[in-house]
């Protein structure tokens, strides 16, 4: 079916790339270096841009820079409502220039333009609302101790707080890190991801325009053992939040350790199972299963990648699923009506192949796709696996790319024996109307989100992370705003109690 695709010219986008620079200190600068690193468009491999790329004394400056901003001010020393309305302010400035940045987003990572302009970018704008809501919300406690003591928390920010993110949803990340962050009171050098390093930028030149004072966001584009070590191991950064593969995950709670023992977050990779019990409406089902996995070309660390379905609905399953995944309309993300464009980068797209060509070497069933598709950039068809078992590789790693993998079980417990048997606890997902399947289920499964009956609902409000090896502390909602503050105890005797 999709064998006879004819390459199309890739279409044209309407935007100039303005920044290229670090931005350090309220500008944009060149690295120390002079150097810089190519970023590419994934629809083709050329390249849209050259990007200064930082290392370590890079790093150093826009610590300083920090650094200076925390302790001398005024970030923290500004009142809660300053903050608040420059965070407000910017969130305004990002609407106005929503179809720009979505532009950005969809040139530099391949995504559907569609899905950047209508949920990700105004995502964006709401999570910068949302924690502009919390800036002025946030206090401590008075607090009962026995003798006569009068005791108090103050909740502080923490300081400088590195981040580093990754590629899928270069935006989303940002938010979910400088949000929480500028809201508590801290400052902020952000490592942004290799491939995706230009909607980043025009975003915090945004935040500049909104009043943001110099040194508050530092953005150092450049590469992990270089640039992102060096965050992570800085002396005078004190905390560092990271979101990536769980492998490089290990390498930043190790640098943390070595260095100043930092505050570390981490989100990390999942294997999350979708489980379509036996009363499942199949055909809600199969499209339910098919979103939770080739969402954002199946680059989410959330994504539904191990479907497991009940023997009773199985086959009707197996043969619907395939025919979805056919008509899943692959191409040009800039052209309407895209569900998928490519993946991010030649790297990601020979791992996904390996994978598949695993998948078909262990004997599981190609029930669709399985290559390239098209023959320039990185896209891949979108590739249905039958017959899978627990042990091949294609159900225990994280493939991050359009493969779904479908499994069959029998009963409840045999299938969350098998859903927790991962070292990952991300997300799962649950398909039935049967509200004691649905509660086993949830209470027994071992992950940090379960969506029931639907899948990657991601309000602001919601938080996210992982059990096991997905990650430490969660993002989102109130439970984020308390990686970014320290408690102080204040204890003072009472004279006359
Ligand atoms: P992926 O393999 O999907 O690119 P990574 O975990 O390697 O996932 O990347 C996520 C982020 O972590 C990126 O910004 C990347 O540059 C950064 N990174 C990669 N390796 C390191 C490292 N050794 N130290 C710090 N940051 C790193």
């Amino acid at each position: 079916s999709t064998a006879a695709v004819v390459d199309e010219q890739p279409i044209k986008p309407l935007v100039q790339v303005e920044h290229t620079g670090l931005l350090i200190d309220g500008k944009f600068v060149d690295a120390a270096s002079g150097k810089t690193f190519p970023t590419l468009d994934p629809r083709t491999g050329e390249v849209i841009a050259h990007v200064a790329e930082g290392h370590s004394e890079d790093i150093d400056r826009a610590v300083a820079a920090a650094r200076k901003a925390f302790d001398i001010g005024p970030w923290p020393k500004m009142t809660a409502y300053e903050r608040q309305k420059i965070m407000l302010r910017a969130a305004d400035l990002i609407e106005k220039h929503n179809d720009e940045i979505a532009t950005l987003e969809t040139w530099d990572n391949g995504k559907p333009y569609e899905q950047s302009r209508q949920v990700e970018i105004p995502m964006l704008v709401r999570l910068i609302r949302y924690y502009a809501g919390w800036a002025d919300k946030i206090h401590g406690l008075t607090v009962p101790a026995d003798g006569a003591y009068h005791v108090q928390t103050l909740h502080e920010p923490i300081g400088v707080a590195g981040q580093i993110i990754p590629w899928n949803f270069p935006l989303l990340m940002f938010a979910w890190k400088v949000g929480p962050a500028l809201a508590c009171g801290n400052t902020v050098v952000m490592k942004t991801a290799e491939q995706t390093p230009l909607s980043a930028l025009y975003t915090a030149r945004l935040f500049l325009e909104a009043g943001l004072p110099p040194g508050v966001l530092n953005i150092v584009s450049g590469f992990g053992p270089t640039a992102g070590a060096a965050l992570a191991s800085h002396m005078d950064v004190d905390k560092v939040a990271f979101t990536g593969s769980t492998a490089t995950g290990k390498v930043i709670l190790q640098l943390a350790a070595q260095s100043n023992l930092k505050q570390v977050t981490l989100e990390l990779g999942g294997k999350s199972p979708f489980i379509v019990c036996e009363d499942a409406d199949v055909d809600q089902a199969v499209e339910l299963a098919h979103f939770a996995l080739f969402f954002n070309q199946g680059q989410c660390c959330c994504a539904g990648s191990r479907t497991f379905v009940h023997e009773r609905v199985y086959d009707e399953f197996v043969e619907k699923a395939k025919i979805r995944a056919l008509n899943r309309s692959v191409g040009d993300p800039f052209k309407s009506g895209i569900e998928q464009g490519p993946q991010i980068d030649s790297k990601q797209f020979e791992k996904i192949l390996r994978y598949i060509r695993s998948g078909v070497d262990t004997g599981a069933t190609l029930e669709t796709g399985g290559e390239r598709h098209g023959s320039k950039g990185y896209y891949i068809q979108p590739t249905v696996f039958s017959n899978v078992q627990d042990d091949m590789l294609i159900a225990k790693e994280e493939i991050f790319g359009p493969v779904q993998t479908i499994l069959k079980f029998k009963n409840n417990e045999e299938v969350i024996q098998r859903a927790n048997n991962s070292k990952y606890g991300l997300a799962a997902g649950i398909f039935t109307q049967n509200i004691d399947t649905a509660n086993t289920l949830t209470r027994a499964l071992k992950v940090g989100t379960v969506w029931v009956n639907c899948y990657d609902v991601f309000d602001a409000t919601i938080p996210f992370g992982g059990y096991k090896m997905s990650g430490q502390g969660r993002e989102k909602g109130e439970y984020s705003i308390k990686n970014y503050l320290n408690v102080k105890a204040v204890v003072t005797p009472l004279k006359n109690p």
